[in-house]
């Protein structure tokens, strides 16, 4: 029997977007299992800390459907990415790619982390038309500025920004 084939999906996920939902929803179905895991990445400021992403992540994936959330595990890393899909008997690296924008540093990230780890092989993922356009970041500013982000995280999400950024 061939070995299960494990994927990673790193990222900082501060907060988890629609588009992210989408990504990992994707990568679980061409996976048996999927490992998404939430960087403590301290260099971006995150507004949510490390266990507050774990949980808002974990808490995405139990409304997943369609199965998928079983073959799904959210896990906090740090240091190297290749490190982390060793430790986690990974064989796949899953990154989501938006725009031309995107593509120079994750191409520069996959080659990088191919040298080091030729076990490894980086798999980008188009995103979808309807979530093409969100970041993280952005979402973040809106949020901050009053604006309504429902069409660009859950409601969950939205509410948890919502809390965060009271006064
Ligand atoms: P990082 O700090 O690693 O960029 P992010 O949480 O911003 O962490 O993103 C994690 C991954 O998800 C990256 O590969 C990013 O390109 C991808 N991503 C972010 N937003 C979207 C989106 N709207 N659609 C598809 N992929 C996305």
């Amino acid at each position: 029997m061939s070995s299960p084939k494990i994927g990673i999906y790193p990222g900082t996920f501060d907060p988890i977007t629609n588009g992210h939902t989408d990504i990992i929803g994707r990568a679980a179905r061409l996976l048996d299992k999927l490992v998404v895991g939430v960087a403590v990445n301290p260099g971006k400021g995150p507004i949510f800390t490390i266990d507050e992403r774990v949980e808002i992540v974990r808490e995405e994936m139990n409304h997943l459907g369609n199965g998928l959330s079983d073959r799904i595990e959210v896990t906090q890393f740090s240091g190297l990415l290749i490190d982390f899909a060793h430790q986690e008997n990974a064989t796949v690296i899953i990154r989501g790619l938006r725009a031309v924008s995107d593509f120079d540093y994750e191409f520069q990230m996959s080659s990088m982390n191919a040298k080091m780890a030729p076990d490894v092989e980086t798999v980008c993922l188009m995103a979808s038309d309807k979530y093409q356009f969100i970041a993280s970041s952005l979402v973040k500013e809106i949020a901050k500025l009053g604006g309504d982000v429902s069409q660009f995280v859950s409601s969950r999400v939205a509410s948890q920004l919502g809390e965060r950024l009271k006064g």
